[in-house]
């Protein structure tokens, strides 16, 4: 099939969920047989999201490839299971650094470079350029940002271009937002015609409404938007708040929304068996999973997207052990020595998150001592791997002053250094180890058991220090194991103390790799083990 256009956009407001219905609608496409890609467009001028604060961002999600990414690419991979690549997430910096780097190169031959049409051209090159890679019979292109926005404006205007060269090879969603006002008692659509009417100023009219709605909508709402808004009525559908986002997909196909996508593209909707039992063999679970485990996150980002894959992961991972599971974040700057056991003690078990620079770095130490000597399943991920090294070296090898090279450039004791092949790197974006590495398990270990006995793993990276290898007899003479090592460059990727419940650091980040379908195996054993407690 030749391949086909999927362009999702956004009105009203942000956070209405685009990157859930885009992966859902991923999800539902993939269920009928197709090969589908999901690829998001950040309008803004960063490169990529790597060197951005959690608090701008949220989370930053990292491909295989090793290109840092928006939080989105997390559910898309999580929905769908397919393996996002750079060509998954492309921002207005990448846009134009394409751009000034051809006309650097004298490739426009003496032209002035304009946003129409070279910008817009460059846009439309990378919403192509997937499927001239591999074959796709849908590639869904998400427009971060809300129409109405300065910055979004060329992507408007590339996809106003696609659809009309594509025809019925590419159609347009538009999510929008129907509030309900309590004081007038009702919905209410003015901001969605708005919204349509500023995309039919761009010359876009949108083939497809999702109206999201806290409240159900019924059917005159609907047919109301659809006429006001030249949009056939079974093209409206709405996207009400479910109580997870793992039944979006389902209620969108409850209504239709993949057959007016197929309908459009002019593709036949025959009786096609849409093959969703796995789907709803987890959702039948997630219903099941009622037993409450409680786990914290010590972390320094009081913000719940700042670890989305890792909260997505416990709770797969819980749903998956028949298990509730409920975070409770805790903010490793008010940890002390006094408080520890109070912030920490009703806890099945507790996450050190990953994190760069110093601050919170002394609670996270002190909560790594808490939770090692009352034996609490324990689980540090990247820069909590470091930490509860930091922490062993300091309270059983005995040196005090242990510390990172990143926090302390001057320390005797550098049992977290920097890596050999970062130490002349003066660029910050996009340099750090990142991506997919391979590491080999020690046999026996708990890692080992965890992964269900496999020798040879792989797992995604984003770091620049690393366990400094000088320390590696100390360390296991005290009890402390290497039980994962990458075999190429010999570093350090997983640690463990055998003795304990389950006591384990990974230098990589094993939540970008969970999915619906799919649970990582750490999170399951971890998760398996908080419930014995
Ligand atoms: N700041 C640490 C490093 O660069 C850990 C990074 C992380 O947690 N992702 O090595």
């Amino acid at each position: 099939m030749e391949t086909k256009y999927i362009f999702v956009t956004g009105g009203v407001v942000s956070s209405l969920g685009k990157g859930i219905i885009s992966a859902s609608i991923g999800k539902l496409l993939q269920a009928r047989g197709y090969k589908v890609t999901i690829q998001k467009f950040d309008p803004y001028i960063n490169i990529d999201p790597g060197t951005l604060n959690p608090y701008e961002h949220g989370e930053c999600y990292v491909t295989a490839d090793g290109m840092e990414t928006d939080l989105d690419l997390g559910h898309y991979e999580r929905f769908t299971d397919i393996k996002t690549t750079r060509h998954n997430s492309i921002t207005t910096g990448r846009i134009y650094q394409a751009v000034i780097d051809k006309e650097r190169r004298g490739d426009y031959l003496g032209k002035t470079i304009q946003v129409v049409p070279h910008i817009t051209d460059e846009i439309k090159r990378c919403i192509k350029e997937n499927a001239t890679l591999e074959h796709f019979d849908f590639v869904i292109s998400e427009i971060g940002g809300t129409i109405g926005d300065i910055e979004s404006a060329p992507f408007m205007e590339a996809i106003r271009q696609l659809r009309w060269e594509m025809g019925r090879n590419a159609v347009n969603i538009h999510l929008t937002y129907v509030p309900y006002l309590h004081a007038a008692g009702e919905f209410k659509t003015k901001p969605t015609q708005h919204s349509v009417k500023e995309l039919q100023s761009m010359g876009i009219q949108p083939d497809i409404l999702i109206l999201r709605t806290e409240h159900h909508l019924e059917k005159g709402i609907l047919h109301k938007v659809a006429s006001f808004c030249n949009v056939e009525p079974e093209s409206v559908v709405q996207s009400e708040d479910m109580l997870s986002i793992y039944e979006v997909p389902v209620n969108m196909l409850h209504q239709g929304l993949d057959i007016a996508i197929l309908r459009k593209l002019g593709i036949s909707v025959e009786e096609a068996p849409i093959m969703m039992n796995a789907w709803y063999d987890f959702l039948d679970k997630q219903l099941k999973a009622t037993r409450e485990v409680h786990i914290g996150l010590v972390g320094k980002y009081d913000l719940q997207d700042a670890y989305k894959s890792i909260r997505e992961s416990l709770t797969l991972a819980g749903i998956y052990n028949g298990l509730k599971v409920r975070i409770h974040f805790i903010n490793s700057e008010d940890i002390t020595c006094q408080n520890v056991g109070v912030k920490l003690g009703s806890m099945a078990g507790i996450i050190i998150c990953p994190g760069f620079g110093q601050r919170g770095i002394e609670g996270k130490i002190i909560a790594a001592e808490y939770l090692r000597t009352n034996d609490i399943p324990t689980f540090g991920i990247c820069l909590g791997m470091q930490m509860m090294a930091i922490e062993f070296a300091r309270n059983v090898l005995g040196y005090q002053d242990a510390n990172s090279r990143e926090m302390d450039i001057q320390t005797p004791h550098n049992v977290i250094d920097i890596m050999e092949n970062q130490k002349s790197i003066t660029q910050m974006g996009g340099t750090m180890r990142l991506g997919t590495y391979e590491c080999k398990l020690v046999q026996g270990s708990h890692a080992y058991e965890a992964y269900g006995k496999v020798i040879l793993i792989k797992e995604r990276h984003r770091h620049r220090y690393e366990f400094n290898n000088q320390y590696f007899d100390e360390y296991e003479a005290k009890g402390m194991k290497c039980v994962g090592i990458n075999p190429a460059a010999n570093l350090v990727e997983i640690v463990e103390i055998p003795d304990k419940r389950w006591y384990i650091g990974t230098q990589f980040h094993p939540e970008y790799r969970s999915t619906v379908l799919h649970p990582h195996p750490l999170f399951m054993s971890f998760i398996r083990e908080c419930a014995q407690g």
